[in-house]
């Protein structure tokens, strides 16, 4: 099997202090996983993050931090805290299974391992966490669009306002509407408007390319962008980027009274540091706000402070 279909069976962190434990543990999941292994608890950690593996399997007892203090930083890093865990040990009192179980382990194998058993488990913990994965890719995202949804948009938009605030940061909101879509549904029918929402999405999403940027539909025809570290200056380049794609795009608009194709208006707003006191829904209303004027002043172009 090559590389890329081992790695689509899923990444699999082997943790163990005694070299032969992962040797044995290499060559039972080696044919149908992709294996990593750490022979201890902070190499466990830091491979987990460089890596993001699929699955771990974690040694109870280790010198150093053991398999417990593994699991309780899994468990408090937002990047760590999804991969399932299955604790491996030579203990096998129910109440060394119970403490793995309340550490937050999915399963609990114990030494000596049963080859057949360690793949069968491996495999439905794999299978489970697919499943996990595409629900919460599915729970962020936008049907029709496949942007974010707006509660993804909510949840990232309070988690970088609290690190913009502590990095003494501006954020930048960019609220996009298309101009009269109505018209164009009207004119066009209801499944060319899913399309169009389609295309004007994709071509917006490329304006902003950065990691921690977010393009999310907000409402029926209505996006939001979101520049965490950008300021007004640097959002004002972003929405012009983003009008010339739109209008690249030239998606036919027959019935609109503004231009031959289709167009959006733009409202712009920045919070300046320091974000500790302000309101993000403060933020968001003065983006509206200035939607509003773009709309109000002739549509087809942005409105800023
Ligand atoms: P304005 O330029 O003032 O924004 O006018 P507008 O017609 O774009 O705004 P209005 O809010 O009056 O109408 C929005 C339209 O967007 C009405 C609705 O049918 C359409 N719409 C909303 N969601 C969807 C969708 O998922 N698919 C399609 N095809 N149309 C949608
Ligand atoms: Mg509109
Ligand atoms: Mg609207």
């Amino acid at each position: 099997m090559s590389w890329t279909n081992l790695a689509r069976n899923g990444r699999i962190l082997v943790v163990d202090d005694a070299m032969e434990n992962v040797q044995i543990l290499h060559q039972a999941l080696r044919d149908e996983h992709e294996v990593l292994f750490a022979l201890s608890g902070d190499k466990a950690i830091e491979v987990a993050l460089a890596q993001q593996p699929d699955l771990i399997l974690l040694d109870a007892v280790m010198p150093g931090m053991d398999g417990y203090a593994v699991c309780a930083a899994l468990d408090a890093s937002p990047r760590l805290q999804d991969i399932p865990v299955i604790f491996v040990t030579a203990l096998s009192q129910p109440e060394d299974e119970t403490r793995a179980l309340e550490a937050g382990a999915v399963d609990f194998i114990s030494k000596p391992f049963n080859v057949a058993v360690v793949r069968a488990r491996v495999r439905s913990q794999l299978t489970i966490k697919r499943q996990a994965d595409a629900m919460r890719e599915l729970s962020m995202t936008d049907g029709l669009t496949g942007v974010a949804n707006r509660r993804h948009f909510n949840d990232r938009l309070e988690s970088e306002w609290r690190r913009c605030a502590r990095a003494n940061l501006p954020l930048s909101l960019i609220m996009i509407d298309i101009d009269h879509f109505k018209l164009y549904n009207d004119h066009y029918g209801h499944q060319a408007g899913d399309l169009c929402l389609q295309q004007i999405s994709a071509a917006m999403k490329r304006c902003a390319a950065r990691p921690q940027d977010l393009l999310a539909r907000y409402g029926g025809e209505e996006f939001i962008l979101l520049l965490p570290q950008e300021g007004p200056e640097g959002a004002e380049v972003v929405a012009q980027r983003i009008q010339e794609e739109v209008r690249k795009l030239a998606v036919l608009h027959a019935a609109s009274p503004t231009a031959a194709t289709v167009t959006i208006s733009m409202g712009l707003a920045t919070a300046m540091p320091p974000l500790d006191r302000q309101d993000a829904n403060a933020l968001i209303r003065n983006a509206d706000a200035h939607l509003y004027q773009a709309k109000q002043t002739g549509r087809n172009r942005y409105h800023r402070d």
